[in-house]
C-alpha cells in the first residue's frame, strides 16, 4: 500500500502528476477541489457552501473538508486498496493531524509527501492559462494571487511539518509534465 500527499502551491501541477501517479502506481484519487467542485455542480448544500469560500480564494473550513474526507475514504474501501494519493488536502496543519488520525484508525499512514516546487510568477502564468481554457471561476488574476497568500500563509507550513517527521520529497516543478514524473516515479521507488 503506497500513500502519497501531493503537495505544492495552486498551479503546481499536482492534478497533472496525480493522473499520472494513480495510473502508474494505481492508486485512488482523492482531489478535495474536484469533490468540491462536483458538488458546486450538482447544486448541493455542501457546494452552496463551499463556493462561497472558493470564489473569494479563501480554503473552506477545516472542519467541514475533514468530515468531506473521512466520508470519501469510507465510500471507496475497496478503491484504495493499493493506495490513496491525496491532491489539494491536507492544506493547514489542524487538517494534517486530522489526516493522521483517519488513517490511523484505518491501520494506514502517509508514506511520502511530493512537494512540486515551483517559482511564483511561473504559477499566477499556469493558473492565467488554465483558466483561459477551463473557465474555472477562481483562475482569475485576483483570486489566483489570493489564494497564493493563503498558500503561504496556512499551507506552506506544513513543508516544515512534514520535513521533521522526514516524509517531504522536494520535486523541481519546473520542466516538461514526463520529465517531472520521472523525478517522482524515481523518489518514491527509492523511498
Ligand atoms: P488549486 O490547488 O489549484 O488552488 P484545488 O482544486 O485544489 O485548486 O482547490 C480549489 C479551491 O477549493 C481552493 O482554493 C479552496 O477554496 C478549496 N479547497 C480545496 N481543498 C481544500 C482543503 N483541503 N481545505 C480547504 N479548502 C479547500
Amino acid at each position: 500500500m503506497l500513500n502519497i500527499v501531493i503537495f505544492g502551491a495552486p498551479g503546481s501541477g499536482k492534478g497533472t502528476q496525480s493522473d499520472k501517479l494513480i495510473e502508474h502506481y494505481n492508486l485512488f484519487h482523492i482531489s478535495t477541489g474536484d469533490v468540491l467542485r462536483d458538488n458546486i455542480r450538482r447544486g448541493t448544500e455542501l457546494g452552496q457552501i463551499a463556493k462561497g469560500f472558493i470564489d473569494q480564494g479563501q480554503l473552506v473550513p477545516d472542519a467541514l473538508i475533514i468530515d468531506i474526507l473521512a466520508q470519501v475514504l469510507d465510500e471507496n474501501k475497496e478503491k484504495a486498496q493499493e493506495g490513496v494519493i491525496f491532491d489539494g488536502f491536507p492544506r493547514t496543519i489542524p487538517q494534517a493531524e486530522a489526516l493522521e488520525q483517519l488513517l490511523a484508525e484505518r491501520g494506514t499512514q502517509i508514506d511520502a509527501v511530493v512537494g512540486l516546487e515551483v517559482p511564483e510568477e511561473e504559477l499566477i502564468k499556469r493558473i492565467l492559462l488554465r483558466g483561459q481554457m477551463s473557465g474555472r471561476a477562481d483562475d482569475n488574476e485576483e483570486t489566483a494571487r489570493k489564494r497564493l497568500e493563503v498558500y503561504h500563509n496556512q499551507t506552506s507550513p506544513l513543508k516544515a511539518y512534514y520535513e521533521e517527521q522526514g516524509k517531504y520529497r522536494a520535486i523541481n516543478g519546473l520542466g516538461t509534465i514526463d520529465g517531472i514524473f520521472e523525478l517522482i516515479k524515481e523518489t518514491l521507488d527509492n523511498n
